[in-house]
């Protein structure tokens, strides 16, 4: 079991970390606050390669391992939550999303430009009236001659507004349950796929959830991804691959705030000596860090053995989404405590990563489904 990372694992951390607290740290307050898509971040996060790592060599990536993904997307999560987002999820499952489902000229296409950074991606699976239930999706696509016409909604589409490459999620025979899913990819400005409004949300600023609507959507025949009526079957595998990845961000953004919350605490003084000297607060640091650790671990054991595909490594990734989640939402409450009116206030980071915590307990599968999951592993 990997409790301690490589030297070369240690060494990409530390100089990732430079980068991020160089170029994306200063800039975390501002997404946030004018909430516009950081572009020249992303492209800048480009060319050092961070895109890469969640990518096979032989299309482009530089073929890092699900730990180096979780380390990635963790470091990427100490400092800004919404680039974190932009980056570790959609780069997962658009990686695992093609790995287990495309032709080998679908993965020719469409990987090595997401890994260089060149093409954003976007997943399409939530609808006004299917979220935990997938089964429940409306949205169709039926065979016409060459094409497949889509028609249907689609809600919280993360940078749809942004995406050249979206796999979206549909049913190609309403009769057939979870086995009438398939997938599709959609490029950019295709016509028919319009953007109906930009939800306005609590956190996560600066990367766009679009309510998308497909109105006689053409496609092209040879942009279904896996076989027609497995979509569900495949989603859920791309899924398993990326909660680890989740569940890193949420170990980074508590971290994040764990580390502002201690040189604040060693800093402001009250009743003459620094607020780090009442046990109070030193037992609130202490429960903060002893939980980031559990989590950590917990994400590190999920990722080294995502890949093995069976109930355990199913479970582990569904408690270490859960479990990591409720750890950020607690610790970065903990920290805005810790800095009393000033946590509460947007002067200090700790407000806004307590907004962005609240994010990763809902979405790619509530903190209920993960313990639905949990707990149907155990009971068999
Ligand atoms: C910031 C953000 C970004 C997102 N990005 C994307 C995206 O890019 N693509 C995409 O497709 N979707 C995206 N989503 C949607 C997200 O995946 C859904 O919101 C999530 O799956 C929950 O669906 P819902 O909101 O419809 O809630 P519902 O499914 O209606 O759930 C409501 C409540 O009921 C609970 N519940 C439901 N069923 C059960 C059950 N069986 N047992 C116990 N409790 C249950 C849930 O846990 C939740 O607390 C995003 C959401 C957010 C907030």
């Amino acid at each position: 079991m990997p409790f301690q990372l490589t030297e070369e694992e240690e060494m990409f951390r530390k100089s990732l970390r430079s980068f991020l607290e160089e170029k994306v740290a200063p800039r975390a307050a501002e997404i946030d606050r004018n909430d516009e898509f950081p572009g020249d971040l992303y492209r800048a996060m480009s060319e050092i390669g961070i895109q890469a790592v969640f990518f096979p060599e032989e299309y482009g990536g530089s073929g890092g391992d699900l730990l180096a993904c979780c380390l990635t997307t963790e470091e990427i999560s100490r400092v800004s939550g919404s680039m974190a987002v932009l980056t570790g999820p959609p780069l997962s499952l658009a990686s695992a999303a093609f790995r287990l489902a495309g032709t080998h000229e679908q993965k020719l296409k469409y990987l090595p430009k997401l890994a260089s950074g060149e093409w954003i991606y976007a997943i399409a699976i939530t609808e006004p009236d299917a979220g935990s239930d997938v089964s429940a999706i409306r949205t169709t696509a039926e065979l016409k001659g060459d094409h497949y016409v889509l028609n249907g909604t689609k809600r919280f589409h993360t940078m749809g507004d942004q995406a050249d490459v979206t796999t979206v999620y549909v049913k190609t025979d309403m009769s057939k349950g979870v086995k009438g899913i398939s997938t599709f990819v959609i490029e950019g400005e295709t016509p028919g796929r319009i953007i109906a409004k930009k939800e306005e949300m609590m956190g996560i600023k600066g990367i766009a959830s679009c309510e998308i609507v497909f109105e006689d959507c053409r496609i092209p025949r040879e942009n279904l991804l896996g076989k027609e009526g497995e979509g569900f079957k495949d989603v859920m595998r791309t899924l398993d691959e990326s909660r680890p990845i989740v569940a890193a961000m949420g170990v980074g953004l508590a971290q994040g705030a764990l580390d502002c919350a201690v040189s604040y605490a060693k800093e402001r003084v009250q009743f003459g000596k620094p607020i780090c000297e009442f046990q109070g607060i030193q037992f609130m640091l202490a429960d903060m860090a002893t939980q980031i650790e559990a989590s950590r671990y917990l994400v590190y054991r999920a990722a080294s053995i995502a890949l093995n595909r069976n109930r355990e490594s199913m479970m582990l990734a569904s408690m270490a989404k859960y479990f990591s989640s409720d750890i950020a939402m607690k610790v970065t409450t903990d920290a805005v405590q810790v800095l009393g009116g000033y946590g509460y206030s947007t002067e200090y980071p700790v407000e806004r990563m307590m907004r962005d915590a609240k994010c990763f307990q809902i979405f790619e599968g509530t903190n209920q489904i993960q313990r639905v999951v949990v707990a149907r592993s155990l009971l068999g």
